[in-house]
């Protein structure tokens, strides 16, 4: 960590400009070898400079210089900025230069690592840089970009001081019994708390669900028997020719994916094989897949058509998608009804569409908003935790929750409690990182880009 680090922090390709980034002790002092124009040494903190970079006496490029000495700077180092023209060689020769003045290339994600070691910001806010440089949409951007600014981590510190203020008044009870102007903390009284810690919890659990659905989208598995219109319905939610429709069984016979956004939320829609029994090897393996794919799915849209009566595959594709949500999705409407959905169990959320117009699959479109409740996302705070290691750990804190309510329940000793306390404490501690293990943090940042 004591070391200079560089790396190129633009997409590489061609572009007007491209950024090398230095990080680290040295950093001045190494980009003033190879710039030409002031002395870096001896400029003022956060100021740009015109000049050339040079490679002995070959000019490599002409640039702009930023100069952002510690502590204010992204990782809290010295921090040096090459701007130069865009271009994969230039940009290359740059960085060549550079690391051969002694600078290590950086690894991934190792410059908001560290920013988070040196506690310039926290989990939260470093796993928030990776969701914005990845954002899709309006929404997610507002989401990564709230979490950066410290948002959700408010939330989870508040949290955790209202956790410590009621572990202090346990421990003042348990270490001072005879102190009588301290609030005696009951059996019942620590009750009363968890329940209102309990609520809490569940809030952040429970919307979790939907900052998931604003980084990572919904994935929709369009499901049923051939020629039903899968891929007809496909093409008009994407709005684009993707998948071909055809009228011979089985053309659809690989997953095609194509994405859409919804009220400012992705969908990544899965046209399936149509799924029936079939000798056909390579169609049979779509056919797996379909059904594979049901598992994965957040929604299933199950296809079934106007103008056939229920089969027996229709049943069976029913009872697959039976623990996930789904909507039956009755397509063709614009032909004669043989359908009889007295048929299809009660209580299923059943609409009828035409992929001839748009107007025709917007039914569709509603429903799909009405049950992942798209509208109402956008009057929220956006304070959702947003990926799996947060909302895993948010919920080992829930789990542990329940364990004390029975303890309480049993009697068990004060003490004991107060360690599960302790426990939910540390939990949302590692949400934030103020608490962490060495080998996940390298893990987590590697996934980050070069640069980054
Ligand atoms: P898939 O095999 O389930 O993907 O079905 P396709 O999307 O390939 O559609 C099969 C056939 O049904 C094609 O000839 C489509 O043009 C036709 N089709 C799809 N949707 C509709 C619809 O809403 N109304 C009518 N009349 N035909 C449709």
């Amino acid at each position: 960590m004591n070391d200079t680090i560089a790396a190129i922090s633009t997409a590489l390709g061609v572009g007007a400009i491209s950024i090398i980034r230095i990080s680290g002790k040295d950093s001045i002092k190494v980009a003033n070898l190879v710039f030409k124009g002031t002395n870096l040494e001896e400029v003022k903190t956060h100021t740009i400079h015109y000049g050339y970079i040079k490679d002995n006496d070959e000019i490599i490029d002409e640039v702009l210089v930023s100069v952002m000495k510690s502590p204010k700077t992204f990782t809290t180092e010295d921090i040096v900025e090459i701007n130069c023209h865009g271009g994969i060689s230039t940009t290359n020769r740059i960085l060549e230069l550079i690391l051969r003045k002694g600078v290590r290339m950086a690894e991934a994600g190792e410059f908001t690592k560290r920013a988070f070691m040196n506690g310039r910001i926290d989990l939260v806010e470093a796993e928030s840089v990776m969701d914005l440089i990845n954002s899709k949409t309006e929404k997610a951007r507002k989401l990564g970009v709230n979490h950066i600014t410290g948002t959700l981590s408010e939330v989870i510190k508040t949290f955790r001081q209202e956790i410590l203020e009621l572990l202090a008044s346990i421990e003042v009870n348990i270490d001072y019994p005879e102190y009588e102007d301290i609030e005696e903390m009951t059996n019942k009284k620590i009750k009363e708390k968890m329940h209102h810690i309990k609520e809490k919890l569940e809030k952040i659990v429970n919307e979790s669900k939907q900052g998931q659905i604003i980084k990572e989208g919904i994935n929709v598995a369009i499901v049923g028997r051939p020629n039903v219109g899968k891929s007809s319905i496909l093409n008009r939610l994407l709005g684009e020719e993707k998948a071909i429709v055809t009228d011979i069984q089985g053309t659809t016979r690989d997953i095609i994916e194509g994405s859409v956004s919804i009220e400012g939320i992705m969908l990544n829609i899965i046209d399936t094989a149509g799924i029936r029994e079939t000798n056909d090897i390579v169609e049979s393996i779509g056919v797996e897949k379909s059904l594979e794919t049901i598992s994965k799915a957040d929604l299933v849209l199950i296809v079934l058509n106007n103008n056939e009566e229920l089969t027996k595959e229709d049943k069976k594709i029913i009872e697959k998608a039976k623990n996930i949500p789904h909507i039956i999705v009755i397509n063709k409407k614009d032909l004669e009804e043989k359908l009889n959905i007295e048929e299809i169990s009660k209580n299923q959320e059943i609409v009828k569409v035409d992929t001839l117009t748009h107007k025709g699959i917007e039914p569709l479109i509603n429903k799909i908003k009405e049950l992942f409740e798209l509208d109402k996302i956008d009057n929220n705070d956006f304070t959702y935790l947003s990926n799996s290691r947060q909302i895993a750990l948010a919920k080992e804190a829930y789990e542990i929750i329940n364990d004390i309510e029975k303890g309480l329940e049993e009697e068990v000793p004060i003490d004991m409690v107060e360690i599960d306390i302790k426990r939910i404490w540390t939990k949302l501690g590692e949400i934030i990182g103020e608490t962490y293990d060495d080998e996940l943090i390298d893990q987590l940042f590697s996934q980050f880009c070069l640069g980054k």
